[in-house]
């Protein structure tokens, strides 16, 4: 085992003061019994630096019965409880359940609070195993779960937990909570989808039309079958947003009576426009040309992304109140602020153009991949010759090379220096060239332009790879006397594209042209002033310099705001189970998208056309909604909530105070890492209450439950007045069943409605592939919890 350090705490407060001191590096010791084992096989993906023994605050283990109710101390021992007069007399079910815990040596050691607040339970997760390794565990910090589609014996038939980002948020620049807004598509509410969607891309019909969908590649689905279709579930969303803003798109705040100023109207200039607009923020965007939306306006071709569709994505940041001031170059950061403005976001983009640096690059015929983009997508004429030569491997020098097909250029290649895994075009776009007839040279890289106007030779030297660059790559360099060359009428340039930053703006930046930025808020060193998208990264993509915006946009609020925003925390309503269905393990291919025919592909109209409403419906439902999908094990919690407890909380603001329901809805989401449990406040159940605690486990003593039920059920001249049922180690949490509860109430019970309330219990499982025979086992507890011991013996 790892050292730590280890405190006795002698109050809760100063428990509570060294959990948040230690910023959720420390972890409270009661009995022990669960914590031991799993910091000594090593368990946890992160080892606590510091224990924080609670054994040693004084009074925390009474168990006290005023009448109405009785107050468990947190530090209660499950041995006391279990044999307690006070519970044996009026709580019977709790004292059954302590018992029911373990060994008896793990009874004199474990605590209620321990109990109550162990980790979720899952064969796997107790296997010492490193993270990502042959058993996934999201808990330890895997990318998955291994229990989702492999053995899942023991697991959850209620729906999973996210404990962790899901792999394709994770991937995704801006965070997207793709799972969550797939799952509302899933219940048909669009509208929520949508929703969820814009919370942090505020573009995403133009995300879901030229993304290079980074989420797709990490999506757990691809290890099964194939990964799902995110992009075309997004474009489809983009649409429908587009068709029903208002809907959606929330009004702004109030007037902060602050002004922002944005430099530029790529993405990264209106997602942190669209941000600062809703926080209530004035907000001007200059733009230097003569229409806004950046390289997605004079790069990507109107083929990949329609102009329509980004002119309605602008439309509605303008929706929003923000002010685009067209044709105008900032060349002055000073001059902003003399105008008044409180604060600036840059966003100017990396349009400065690489050069080869080779002979001839001036000759006429000679071009630049952006210069011809711009001109196509402005709807200039232009010829470019029957041969075209497109040097570069980016996304300049695919869509340059494709455009020049559809111009009419009858034979076009591409010479990149290196292979074409280190090209940094897009994957999908690569494959597209290929399939319209663009030819890739690899390995070749231009040393020589000769010609005239009516012809140009291109001289190559052939490349082999050596040590990695700067930038990861391996570094192509030339093979001895391997030169080559080729004729062409023109030949464009594409290598590159660098920020080109206003001299005077004088702002620190990190590396050759490019702005520095804290990462964390995407402020330069200019008080006031922060920049995002390619002006930082270098030549990125769509998504990142959405994200930037954002977190710029957060940042810029504070600033401006002088304090954040105040967040509606404390107690967020619990949290609902996340449903996944079965047809998830059944294999099946994601959707393709119907492409335009390669013949009549057009510089003009769109190449893929979208998908509708049950496509996407269908591609949707194959999202695991990856999570976690062990079970509480806890004894005493599905007890505690069959007796309607209170839960008592301390934090460094005081105490709260508040049902089992929300503590188990929030235990893994809301209880933050510097609250404890302090205390257990269970009301006396109605005279005459029957309660009955079954538990079902593979051995007698030792083992958690496969399946546990509690039930407190009153009845009054052979009428049910009031009953509450709840299910163990079946959910993430105790399981509730309303439903069956509301069979009973108001009916007399006998075997048939006791059939029909469990019936009703189990009506929402959704088993996984090998733990069905769970529902079976729950279902004849209910029953078997709802009957008397006399009756259900009649019965059998
Ligand atoms: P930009 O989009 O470049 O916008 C910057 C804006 O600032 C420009 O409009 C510029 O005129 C303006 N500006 C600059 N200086 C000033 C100034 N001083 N005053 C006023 N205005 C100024 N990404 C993808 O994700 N998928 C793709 O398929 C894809 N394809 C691409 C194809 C091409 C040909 C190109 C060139 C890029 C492609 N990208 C793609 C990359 C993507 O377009 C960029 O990463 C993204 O647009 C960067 O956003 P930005 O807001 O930082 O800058």
């Amino acid at each position: 085992m790892k050292p730590f350090n280890h405190v006795d705490a002698k109050t809760v407060k100063q428990a509570v003061t060294l959990l948040k001191k230690n910023k959720g590096k420390a972890k409270l010791i009661a009995g022990g019994t669960d914590l031991l084992s799993t910091l000594k096989d090593k368990i946890l993906p992160d080892y606590p630096v510091t224990l924080i023994n609670i054994k040693t605050i004084p009074k925390l283990n009474q168990i006290t019965d005023d009448g109405t109710g009785v107050t468990i101390g947190a530090l209660a021992k499950l041995e006391a409880l279990a044999h307690s007069p006070v519970v044996q007399q009026s709580y019977k079910i709790l004292g059954e359940a302590a018992e029911a815990v373990a060994t008896p040596q793990i009874r004199r050691m474990g605590t209620i609070g321990g109990n109550l607040c162990q980790d979720v339970r899952c064969w796997y997760y107790r296997y010492p195993h490193s993270v990502g390794g042959r058993i996934l565990c999201y808990l330890k910090g895997g990318k998955g779960c291994y229990a989702l589609t492999r053995e899942n014996e023991y697991h959850s038939i209620f729906g999973g937990w996210r404990d962790a980002d899901p792999p394709c948020s994770s991937a995704c620049p801006a965070g997207i909570d793709i799972p969550s807004y797939i799952s509302k598509i899933r219940e048909g509410n669009l509208t929520e989808a949508a929703r969820t969607l814009v919370e942090t891309n505020p573009l995403p019909s133009i995300t879901g039309r030229v993304c290079p969908h980074f989420c797709e590649q990490e999506c757990n689905r691809g290890d099964f079958d194939e990964s799902v279709s995110i992009r075309d579930i997004e474009r489809f969303m983009g649409d429908y947003i587009l068709d029903t803003p208002d809907e959606i798109i929330k009004s702004p705040e109030a007037d902060s009576g602050k002004r922002v100023a944005i430099v530029g109207s790529g993405p990264a200039g209106l997602s942190a426009s669209h941000y600062l607009a809703k926080l209530g923020h004035s907000v001007t965007l200059f733009e230097a040309l003569p229409k806004p939306g950046g390289m997605m306006r004079i790069g990507i071709p109107d083929y990949r992304l329609p102009k329509a569709i980004l002119d309605a994505q602008i439309k509605q940041i303008r929706q929003l109140g923000v002010d685009i001031k067209l044709n105008i170059r900032i060349e002055s950061i000073d001059g902003l602020f003399e105008q008044g403005y409180d604060a600036v976001f840059l966003a100017l983009g990396a349009h400065g153009i690489a050069k080869l640096g080779i002979k001839g690059e001036g000759l006429p015929g000679v071009r630049d991949g952006m210069s011809l983009l711009k001109a196509v997508n402005a709807g200039e004429k232009v010829s470019l010759g029957d041969r075209a030569a497109v040097i570069g491997g980016g996304n300049t020098a695919i869509d340059s090379a494709r455009t020049a097909l559809r111009l009419g250029t009858k034979e076009v290649t591409v010479f990149y220096r290196r292979t074409r895994a280190e090209m940094p075009a897009g994957e999908d776009e690569i494959e597209e060239a290929l399939a319209e007839g663009v030819r890739l040279n690899f390995m070749a890289a231009p040393i020589e332009i000769d010609g005239d106007d009516s012809r140009l030779k291109l001289t190559c030297n052939r490349m082999e790879l050596g040590e990695p660059d700067a930038s990861g790559r391996r570094r192509p360099l030339p093979i001895k006397g391997s030169e080559f060359h080729q004729e062409f009428d023109t030949i464009i340039t594409a290598i590159g594209q660098y920020p080109d930053i206003p001299s005077q703006f004088g702002l620190m930046t990190s590396r050759e042209h490019a702005l520095a930025v804290d990462s964390a808020t995407q402020a330069t060193d200019r008080p006031g002033v922060w920049a995002g998208g390619d002006v930082v990264t270098g030549p990125a993509t769509v998504i990142e310099a959405i994200a930037s915006g954002r977190k710029a946009a957060a940042a810029m609020d504070v600033y401006l705001r002088g304090k954040p925003q105040a967040e509606d925390k404390d107690e967020k309503p619990a949290q609902p189970f996340l449903t996944f269905n079965s047809d998830y393990l059944k294999k099946t291919s994601r959707i393709t998208v119907p492409k335009r025919p390669v013949a009549e592909r057009s510089i003009a109209v769109e190449d893929n056309a979208g998908l509708g409403f049950s496509e996407i419906e269908a591609e949707a439902s194959r999202c695991f909604n990856c999570s976690c999908v062990s079970v509480s094990p806890s004894d005493t919690g599905v007890v505690l909530l069959a007796l309607g407890a209170q839960v008592q909380i301390a934090g460094p603001g005081g105490t709260r105070t508040f049902p089992i329901e929300d503590f188990f809805g929030s235990l893994r989401t809301n209880l933050t890492a510097d609250e404890m449990v302090t205390h257990i406040q269970v009301p006396r159940p109605p005279d005459g209450a029957r309660q009955t605690y079954l538990k079902f486990r593979l051995r007698e003593s030792v083992d958690f439950p496969i399946v546990s039920v509690a039930s407190v059920i009153t009845i009054k001249d052979g009428i049910c007045q009031d009953a509450r049922i709840v299910l163990g180690a079946v959910g993430p949490a105790p399981v509730r069943a309303i439903e069956a509860e509301k069979t009973l109430i108001g009916r007399a019970i006998d075997n048939g409605q006791a059939t029909a309330a469990a019936k009703a219990a189990l009506e929402d499982a959704v088993p996984l592939g090998k733990n069905s025979y769970k529902v079976a086992i729950a279902r004849e507890l209910v029953r078997r919890a709802i009957l008397t011991p006399e009756s259900f013996g009649e019965m059998r």
